[in-house]
Parts: C-alpha cells; structure tokens; sequence
C-alpha cells in the first residue's frame, strides 16, 4: 500500500504522514515513512542540489529533470522494494508536487513533466491525501518554513495560490486516488479525516 501526502508549504503534511504512520504500527502495520525531494542516500544528495543556490540556478526543465532523477533513485532503492515486502509506504511529497510546482506553478512545463514520468517513474499512489489549507493563513501562522537554506523561499502569496489550486484540478481530475482534506483545522481532527478516508479508500 502506497500513499501519499501533497499540498502547499505549511499545510502539515510531515506532521500527518508520521500520525498516519503511528496509526497504522497500532494496527500492527509495517510502515515506511519517507520524503520527496529525498528519502534515499541519492536522492538526498540531489535534494541539496535542488533547494542550495540561488533561485535561477536551474532552468525549470533541467530541476523537472533533477526531481525525476531523485524520484527514480528513491522509487529503486526505498518505495518498491518495501512495497514488495508488504510495507505501507507514506511519502511526504511525490510525483503530484513535480506536477504542481514545476508543471503548472513555477513553469508551464505538464507536458514535459508527464513525458518524463512516463518514461522514468510510471507508479502512482494507491491513496495520495492532499491536505488543503488557504496559502494566507499558512503564512499568517508561520507555518511555511523561513530556514534561510532553501532556494525556493522567497515566492511568495500568488505562488502559494497557484499551487493550491494546482493540488485542487489534481484531485478534481483523479478523484479516484485523491481526497482533498480541510487542512485548516486542529491537527488532531485533520489526522481523524486521514484515517477515515483511508479506511474508505481500502474498501
Ligand atoms: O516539502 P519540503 O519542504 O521538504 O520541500 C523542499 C522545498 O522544495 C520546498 O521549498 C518546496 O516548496 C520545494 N519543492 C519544489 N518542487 C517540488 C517539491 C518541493 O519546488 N516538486
């Protein structure tokens, strides 16, 4: 079983994905909780070369092409084998980001984003859970990270808004894998909203 946590910067997916994760140990589950842009040796390397540097260190094809390469490592090294295994795997970001940031957010580059998926990673989520949450109140609570260490830092209000809306005609369009989830809320109501859908998704 794989699934998947999406959404804009400060939505509190890595916050769900390990409640999710805990959840499913109490059910006697094994569970591999990981992250994107990451989650294996490689990928991690790539990560940093992804989010160091200045903002237009790459063009927005060759970072599709960097997030690809870290996606194929993690896929090969982490996500598939614990799936052969019998594992959940919970992933804090996937393919759906590259779909969002660098298909429709940063770039216009969907067509160029599905090609390579086509080609390199060709798995979707059983389950991708999009925590939904107005970009404005996630910036007001301080809930995007400020590190100073991240390239990606400084687009501001409009990009966020842009990327929710991204998530949202993602969903809109697999309704099948996705489940929007009000992200606005006390966390412990929003982990109660994962689990229920997840129930609902393995009926
Ligand atoms: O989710 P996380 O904070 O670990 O992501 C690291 C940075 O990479 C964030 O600033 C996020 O907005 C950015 N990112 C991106 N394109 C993706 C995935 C993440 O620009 N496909």
């Amino acid at each position: 079983l794989f699934i998947t946590f999406e959404g804009i910067d400060g939505a509190g997916k890595s916050t769900q994905a390990r409640a999710l994760a805990a959840w499913l140990e109490r059910q006697g589950r094994e569970v591999v909780l990981t992250r994107e842009p990451g989650g294996s040796a490689g990928a991690e390397e790539i990560r940093r070369l992804l989010v160091e540097g200045a903002p237009d260190r790459w063009s927005g094809e060759t970072e599709t092409l960097l997030f690809t390469a870290a996606r194929r490592d993690h896929l090969e090294r982490v996500i598939a084998p614990a799936l052969a295994t019998g594992k959940v795997v919970i992933s804090d970001r996937f393919a759906d980001s590259t779909r969002v940031y660098q298909g429709a957010a940063r770039g216009e580059l969907r067509a160029f984003v599905d090609a390579l998926h086509g080609l390199a990673i060709r798995r979707e989520p059983d389950l991708t859970l999009i925590l939904d949450m107005d970009p404005e109140v996630a910036l007001a609570r301080g809930l995007a990270r400020r590190s100073g260490e991240d390239r990606f830092e400084e687009e501001g209000l409009a990009f966020q808004l842009k990327l929710r809306a991204g998530f949202l005609a993602l969903a809109g369009a697999d309704p099948a894998r996705c489940r929007v989830i009000d992200a606005g809320r006390p966390t412990e109501e929003i982990t109660a909203d994962v689990i229920a859908a997840l129930r609902e998704g393995l009926q």
